[in-house]
């Protein structure tokens, strides 16, 4: 998850983190980023249900 990003709304679930943040160009986007070392699991939705979904369903293959 980059620093300059500010995230809102943040959960996590699992090792995921799901969070809402506005692009360059102020549009509303979802980025779910898995937290596990080494994993580098990340991905952007506009969408918060497919980023959530995409959070639930992530298999993280680092344990
Ligand atoms: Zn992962």
């Amino acid at each position: 998850m980059p620093a300059n990003r500010r995230f809102r709304r943040v959960v996590r679930i699992g090792p995921v983190q799901v969070g809402t943040y506005y692009d360059g160009r102020g549009r509303e986007k979802h980025a779910a980023v898995c937290t596990a070392p080494r994993c580098g699991f990340s991905v952007d939705y506009d969408s918060r249900a497919a980023a959530e979904l995409a959070a639930r369903t992530h298999r993280c293959r680092v344990r």
